[in-house]
């Protein structure tokens, strides 16, 4: 079912989604299972399954001589899909990307997901890889999440990339994007960021996921302006516990969201990472709690491929 009728049927009920992370190259797939079999009891909605694009590393062969690898680290984004939908019978939402994608890769992946029977997918550009200083798309790719939406849509209108193609077919895929309530790192203004995520609405993209974000009214005040500028489509909010330590200073640096200062405090406080886990899983209750009092249908969760601090947190919020 697509995220969208997952909303409408909720009828005011809030409902548990959450987000996982393909294995290392390496792990089996029931790494995985292991990870999403403790949240099932609270009923997902749907499960989005993240894509991570090839890295380039250099290997030294000696005498001064770099070999460049291509090194992709968690493959099997869409395989993952399939056996969740398999296995559990839910929903399963594959990510894809800008980077390291041509049109032709985009529409090959749309095909196999469509053939899977996936009618859920979410647009995203990607990130600069580690290499490059500013993300660089693919000669033959997209540079913005809102081209890769119209590419998207295109495919539900039967318009592929061979423009000589007869009786194609359809898809029908219910299309989310990103967004970021305390601003995309490379936006120069939160107003410019909500102008081009409303360029994402506008070419055919169904919803929006939130990036994590520690203070409510952060989300609260991001949705009236979305609202004020004219973007109706749901907001999803996707919420991150804090779980170690190091999130303190990894967070605010890998995603740009501040910590709220009462937030700091109790993690200093913390004797070991167990107390800071404990902390992190009380926060986000009280975060998840006050959402749901406001009537929002979905709560999303970054998972990062352990389960214990969601599963607590589910237990008192669904
Ligand atoms: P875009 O919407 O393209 O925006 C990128 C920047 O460009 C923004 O600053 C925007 O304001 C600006 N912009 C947009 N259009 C234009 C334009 N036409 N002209 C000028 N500026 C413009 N990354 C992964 O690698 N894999 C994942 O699975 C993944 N999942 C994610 C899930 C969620 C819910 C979120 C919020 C992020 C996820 N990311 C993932 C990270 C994401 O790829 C990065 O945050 C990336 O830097 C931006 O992606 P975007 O789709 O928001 O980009």
């Amino acid at each position: 079912m697509k995220v969208t009728e997952h909303i409408k049927n909720a009828k005011g009920s809030t409902q548990f989604s959450f987000e996982v992370l393909p294995p290392l190259k390496g792990q089996n797939i029931n790494t995985i299972f292991d990870n999403i079999d403790p949240l099932m009891d609270f009923n997902p909605l749907f499960v989005d399954v993240t894509y991570h694009r090839e890295e380039y590393t250099y290997k030294n062969l000696g005498n001064d001589l770099l070999k460049k690898q291509v090194v992709r680290k968690r493959p099997g984004t869409i395989g993952i899909c399939a056996a969740i939908q398999n296995k559990y019978h839910v929903d399963a939402i594959p990510h894809i990307l800008c980077g390291g994608f041509t049109k032709e890769d985009t529409e090959n992946f749309l095909i196999d997901i469509d053939f899977l029977g996936i009618n859920n997918v979410v647009a995203l550009r990607g990130d600069a890889i580690k290499s490059e200083t500013y993300f660089t798309p693919d000669k033959e790719g997209h540079a913005y999440a809102s081209e890769l939406v119209t590419q998207i849509a295109d495919l539900n209108k039967g318009i592929y990339l061979d423009e000589d193609l007869q009786n194609s077919s359809k898809t029908d895929f219910c299309i989310g994007v990103g967004a970021y309530p305390e601003k995309h790192m490379e936006a120069p203004s939160l107003d410019s960021d909500i102008y081009f995520l409303k360029k994402k609405i506008e070419n055919g993209a169904d919803y929006i996921i939130t990036q994590m974000f520690f203070d409510n009214q952060k989300y609260f005040d991001f949705v009236d302006k979305c609202r004020a500028e004219g973007i109706n489509v749901p907001i999803i909010p996707g919420l991150k516990p804090v779980a170690v330590k190091k999130h303190l200073n990894v967070l605010p640096h890998r995603f740009h969201v501040d910590l709220p200062e009462e937030l700091i405090s109790e993690i200093i406080k913390c004797k070991d990472n167990k107390a800071i886990r404990q902390v992190g899983v009380e926060w986000c209750i009280q975060q998840s709690l006050e959402l749901k009092k406001a009537g929002i249908p979905i709560l999303h969760y970054y998972s990062m491929g352990k389960s214990d601090n969601i599963r607590a947190i589910a237990k008192e919020v669904f």
